[in-house]
């Protein structure tokens, strides 16, 4: 799209020649190469977790809950992206294509927003999908446990070997005191998941008080209503079980091409992809 915008200003009186350099940059991150990535030769960090090996179609089968997962793709720690180190000897970080490339996405674009910190990834699915220990979902793919950004009391990213329980205040509890929530690339994270145009977020858990820090900072920022209201609604406290005052959960939507044989569950929010089942989206409550 950059590129037909470019020629199609380019035909006018002025080459424009300065927006080249630009143009190139988003080509660039956009994950496209020149070359077949992944047929015997390295991936360049710039491509890791945005190019599926060749040939690699991942399912979603089933629910969340009770589903499993068909060639998964393993998310790969990159310039921009980090495993949690507790979790890092499992393996757990499978999941389909269309999550382990929002995962690279997202975390992208909160390192060209506010450089200089890596995204955290804790567990995705086994490799197979299925039963995993510690938890009740993350059987097809579809889920991610994401550590939040943190950062030490001067400002400096900070990273933790485990997640890290906050308090509402945005400090690490004990034994963590010294940990801050990093109010601005948490907000830059979630404002990005929920407005991919590919893959499209149905949840993501985090305690209420994590919750309304995230909106106050986006309402401070000037962030879009549209993107607030999504923000609002995707974001929410499990009412029973973990909290999660420690990590985000996201869930994503099935593909529409793994539909049939991969079960969303509802709320359909408006950018649920194609038709819900039964054809009735769910409203956003307005603020
Ligand atoms: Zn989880």
């Amino acid at each position: 799209m950059a590129r037909g915008w470019l020629q199609s200003r380019a035909t006018g009186r002025r080459p424009l020649r300065w927006l080249l350099p630009f143009a190139l940059v988003l080509w660039a991150g956009s994950g496209v190469s020149a070359s077949p990535g992944g047929q015997g030769r390295p991936l360049a960090a710039t491509e890791v977790n945005l190019r599926p090996p060749p040939g690699l179609r991942s399912r979603s089968l089933g629910a969340a809950h009770r589903g499993t997962l068909v060639n998964g793709m393993k998310v790969r720690e990159s310039a921009y992206l980090r495993y949690v180190g507790e979790y890092a000897r499992g393996g757990n970080f499978y999941g389909t294509w269309e999550l382990v490339q929002l995962l690279e996405r997202a975390a992208r674009r909160v390192a060209f927003r506010l450089p200089g910190a890596k995204l955290s990834i804790g567990e995705l699915s086994a490799q197979d999908g299925g039963r995993l220990d510690g938890h009740r979902s993350h059987r097809s793919g579809r889920d991610a446990d994401i550590g939040f950004y943190l950062t030490l009391p001067d400002g400096r990213p900070y990273y933790t070997h485990s997640f890290a329980d906050m308090d509402g205040r945005g400090r690490g509890m004990a034994p963590n005191g010294y940990l801050r929530f990093d109010d601005a690339r948490n907000w830059e994270l979630v404002a990005k998941l929920v407005t991919d145009g590919e893959a499209r977020v149905q949840y993501i858990f985090v305690s209420e008080p994590l919750k309304a820090r995230i909106l106050r900072e986006g309402e401070k920022r000037g962030a879009h209503r549209q993107v607030l209201e999504r923000v609002r609604a995707v974001l929410v406290e499990p009412n029973h079980g973990h909290p999660h005052q420690n990590h985000f959960h996201v869930r994503i939507y099935c593909a529409p091409a793994d539909r049939g044989r991969c079960e969303d569950r509802p709320p359909y929010w408006p950018w649920y992809p194609g038709s819900p089942p039964g054809g009735v989206y769910s409203t956003l409550s307005r603020p």
